[in-house]
């Protein structure tokens, strides 16, 4: 497959994954970013401090109080929330673009997020992200190793609200293999493609009467 846009035959769309911290959301998009052509994922914009090894514009653009401020002001975040103690919001510049380029563009971001985006778009798509057990998700949390008890304690119970609101998502992924989780979210974004109600004026019309 090619990466051109212009061959698309549906509607781009944007793609919700959402999840408890520490699920492997981060890995999983961006494994489908790289694998699905004509995919690209929204870089947030958050107040929180940069962790190790992360990039300023490649993981999020980090910003103070005053320019998310400014940002949520000047109406440039298309939503935002506030998760664990910080700020984070999507820019709309970059994902107007990038549909209107024919890509899809997947928003790894909260379920407060998540279900304000389907309200103002409502052909959204969205993915939640479940650990296969809370055991395995606490592990998970834990192997991160930067966390205290009460950080993590913090964590967990969030973790358990979160997943009581995945009802509300259109689908459920486990991830207890990340390559199954992998295949089965470029599963639901391929699927999605082929949904009737996207597919470009024209399609059926052009096969049932054909230009002479
Ligand atoms: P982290 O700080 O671990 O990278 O992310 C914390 C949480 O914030 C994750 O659940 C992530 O999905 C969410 N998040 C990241 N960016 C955004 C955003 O732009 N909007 C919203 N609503 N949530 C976000």
């Amino acid at each position: 497959m090619n990466d051109a846009a212009a061959d698309r035959r549906s509607e781009a769309f944007l793609v919700v994954v959402s999840g408890p911290s520490g699920v492997g959301k981060t890995t999983i998009v961006e494994r489908v970013v790289a694998q699905v052509p004509r995919v690209r994922e929204s870089i947030s914009v958050t107040t929180r401090a940069p962790r190790e090894g992360e990039v300023d514009g490649r993981d999020y653009f980090f910003v103070d109080e005053a320019r998310f401020e400014t940002m949520k002001v000047e109406g440039e975040l298309l939503e935002w929330a506030h998760v664990h103690g910080a700020q984070y919001g999507t820019p709309s510049r970059f994902m107007r673009e990038q549909l209107a380029a024919g890509f899809d563009v997947v928003l790894n971001i909260d379920i407060q997020g998540g279900n304000r985006v389907k309200k103002l778009f409502p052909a959204t798509v969205t993915i939640f992200i479940l650990p296969p057990s809370f055991e395995a998700l606490e592990a998970r949390i834990r192997g991160r190793g930067s966390l205290d008890d009460e950080a993590l304690r913090v964590r967990l119970e969030n973790a358990r609200e979160e997943i009581a609101a995945a009802k509300t998502y259109d689908y459920l992924v486990v991830n207890d293999e990340l390559d199954d989780a992998v295949a089965r979210v470029q599963a639901v974004i391929l699927a999605e493609r082929c949904r009737r109600e996207r597919q470009k004026y024209g399609v059926v019309e052009y096969l049932i009467h054909p230009p002479r």
